[in-house]
């Protein structure tokens, strides 16, 4: 039966290093929020980064904009955040309204205030190797996958879902690990090849959101699963992984809720501690 891999113990370890770092700091660092409209699950994100920044000494601030906020305004108040030297870091909550490009957003953050890792500049440099912020994610996954401190050098790692958030920065964040790294996504689940891939993996991370994608007959024995999917069904929040077969071949897997999710509001405060010491 698989240990669990729950993430608040480490997180709570985490922490303590950022409440270290804090202290270190002359001022408390300051994280801007930005909230267009009023989504349930910004919401609640946004309810979680305050509780935890207050834990943390981070001063948390919180803009509210209309949902109705033209593109060009919203533009004007993170250009106006970028420029404030009293702001160490800018995030901007998920998912916008349709009329405003994300990924315009994304670029107009200033790269040493992009805690989310999302600027090009930011994924360049994870790109080269040269990571200053990665995305939360993914180094919440990070995380967990060293808390087992099993060495990731030469092992077979399949990630599933390639997205900019998750898979992506993650398989990149493997192969700095030496693992060797095959990415699945929806092609792969269409030629019918996600089951042989996923047989093979000795490191499984799966970042789709579709609730029993991968069955727990095709976890390899002894492998390590992280279950990054987070799926409501019938009042339950479920993974991408089909969990109580799973548990019975894996050597570790994350619980959902319970696994990626604890860490990766404290992986954002990590990353506004390093901007604000950057910006130094
Ligand atoms: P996206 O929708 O951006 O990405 C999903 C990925 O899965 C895409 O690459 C998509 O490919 C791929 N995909 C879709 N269907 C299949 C399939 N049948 N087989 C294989 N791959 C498939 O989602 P995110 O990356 O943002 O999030 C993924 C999941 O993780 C969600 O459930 C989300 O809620 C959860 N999540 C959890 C977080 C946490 O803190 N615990 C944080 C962020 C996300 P394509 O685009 O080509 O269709």
């Amino acid at each position: 039966m698989a240990k669990l891999l729950e993430g608040r113990p480490v997180a709570e370890k985490i922490k303590q290093e950022i409440k270290i770092q804090v202290r270190n700091l002359k001022q408390a660092p300051v994280l801007a929020s930005i909230m267009v409209g009023d989504n349930p699950c910004a919401a609640s994100y946004v309810k979680s980064q305050e509780k935890t920044a207050l834990e943390l000494g981070i001063v948390y601030k919180l803009f509210q904009l209309d949902k109705n906020i033209t593109e060009r305004c919203l533009i004007d108040s993170i250009l106006e955040l970028n420029a404030d030297k009293a702001v160490n870091g800018i995030i901007v909550q998920m998912p916008l309204p349709q009329h405003i490009d994300s990924k315009k957003i994304d670029e107009i953050i200033q790269p040493l205030k992009d805690v989310e890792g999302l600027h090009p500049e930011n994924t360049g440099k994870l790109f080269l190797s040269r990571t200053r912020f990665a995305s939360c994610t993914a180094s919440a996954v990070m995380e967990l996958l060293n808390s087992t401190g099993v060495d990731l050098y030469g092992k077979e790692a399949v990630v599933v879902g390639h997205s900019q958030i998750v898979g992506k920065p993650l398989a990149l964040l493997l192969l700095d690990k030496f693992a060797t790294v095959t990415v699945c996504h929806i092609g792969t689940s269409k030629a019918g090849k996600l089951e042989e891939h996923v047989k093979k993996a000795e490191v499984l991370i799966v970042a789709v959101g579709k609730a029993g994608l991968i069955k727990g007959g095709w976890i390899k024995e002894g492998s390590i699963v992280i279950d990054v999917g987070i799926n409501k069904v019938g009042g339950k929040i479920l993974g991408d992984v089909e969990f109580e077969s799973a548990q019975k071949r894996a050597a570790y897997i994350t619980p959902v809720p319970g696994g990626v999710g604890p860490l990766t509001v404290t992986m954002l405060m990590r990353n506004l501690v390093e901007a604000a010491k950057l910006q130094r």
